[in-house]
């Protein structure tokens, strides 16, 4: 088997990895400090549609987080990245908070949809006006699809079951720029030098965020905070590279045995 490849970069979810709402993750803070003390490039890569990168960034900088908003890459940036590619006006449904990060795109007259997760819109007129734009040709676009997340008080519904509405009365196939898109994947590492044999994903969703680095061609490290459920490394195949109790383990596990 040839030998792997030297590490040389590691990207990080945010949500359920280092933090869960407005709590840090037990020592994230410090286990974050040491991996900075390591050579390697670091990526925050979240799916977040409902905190533009300004607004993340404020929320892990007041939990201790030493976070640069140039390291940080989210599936609403990607999003981003791909109207403007197509040159398309579009439906947004996304939470409000969300907007900032579309700022300059025109959104008269859509002929596209925008689909993350936003609660306010998912009602049967808006539903409706999506469903018929998308009938006369206007180009599905998922921020993602995440069945479900992890709330404080529990387990709560994500975009991808109303992704999936669209997609099922429309016949038509979502274009999904979030994890566990390989194009995601690729895209947070430009202009790190990388390549994919050369980087760890460490993340709590082990489909998005573990088999999707995976198949990206780099290495996944689960962890068993924020969404984790006993056995979702049994979710995927192959199977996650490592599972660690928490973030602050899988840095131990960087540091010692990757580096
Ligand atoms: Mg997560």
């Amino acid at each position: 088997m040839a030998a792997r490849r030297a590490l040389k970069a590691v990207l990080v979810d945010l949500s359920g990895t280092l933090h869960i709402e407005d709590s840090a993750v037990p020592g994230a803070q410090e286990a974050l400090k040491r991996l900075r003390g390591a050579p390697v490039t670091i990526r925050f890569v979240t799916n977040t549609t409902k905190e533009c990168k300004k607004d993340l960034l404020e929320r892990l900088t007041k939990l201790g987080f030493d976070i640069a908003e140039h390291e940080i890459f989210t599936s609403l940036t990607a999003a981003r990245n791909l109207l403007e590619q197509k040159q398309v006006r579009p439906l947004l449904l996304v939470d409000e908070k969300a907007l900032p990060d579309f700022t300059g795109i025109a959104t008269d007259d859509p002929n596209a949809v925008v689909i993350g997760l936003a609660p306010e819109h998912f009602h049967y007129e808006m539903m409706n006006k999506a469903f018929r734009l998308i009938l006369d040709g206007a180009p599905l676009i998922a921020i993602h699809k995440a069945r479900y997340f992890k709330k404080k008080n529990g387990l709560a519904l994500g975009p991808g079951p109303f992704v999936a509405g669209l997609e099922y009365a429309t016949d038509i196939k979502a274009t999904v720029v979030g994890k566990p898109e390989k194009t995601f994947f690729l895209e947070a590492l430009r202009g790190t030098n990388c390549a994919p044999e050369e980087a760890v994903m460490i993340g709590d969703d082990c489909r998005d965020d573990v088999g999707g680095a995976q198949n990206a061609g780099m290495r996944g490290i689960l962890v068993r905070t924020g969404k984790y459920r006993p056995a979702d490394e049994n979710k995927i195949n192959p199977a996650p590279y490592l599972t660690c109790e928490s973030f602050p383990e899988a840095v131990e596990h960087i540091l010692e045995d990757l580096l």
